[in-house]
């Protein structure tokens, strides 16, 4: 696994951007591998109101095409997403 490493390290704390850590790029390596389910979204069923967005404790949901996309590189599988899109667009699957 590939460590993703910083430009710059921030000092102090006024030199951290408030942004989401997977945007800040302040995370500095992959998922870790021990993510056992995975959260996948039906676009047909997704109406983009974002909730999912709003929740995801990694910020690792960004916005695709007036639906959501999600970064499975850092998405830890938590299922906060699938908890929050009451449309039923997310299932949890298990990981291959
Ligand atoms: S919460 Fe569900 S419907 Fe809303 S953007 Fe996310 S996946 Fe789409
Ligand atoms: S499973 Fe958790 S970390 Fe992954 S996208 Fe959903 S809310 Fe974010």
């Amino acid at each position: 696994m590939k460590p993703y490493l910083r430009e710059k390290a921030p000092k102090t704390l006024s030199e951290i951007l408030e942004a989401p850590a997977y945007e800040s790029g302040y995370l500095v390596t992959k998922n870790a591998g021990w993510r056992n389910i995975r959260p996948v979204i039906n676009a047909d069923k997704c109406v983009g109101c974002l909730q999912c967005y709003l929740y995801c404790p990694d910020g690792v949901i960004y916005k695709d095409g007036g639906k959501v996309a999600i970064d499975y590189d850092f998405c830890k599988g938590c299922g906060i997403c699938k908890k929050m899109c009451k449309t039923g667009a997310i299932e949890m699957e298990a990981e291959k």
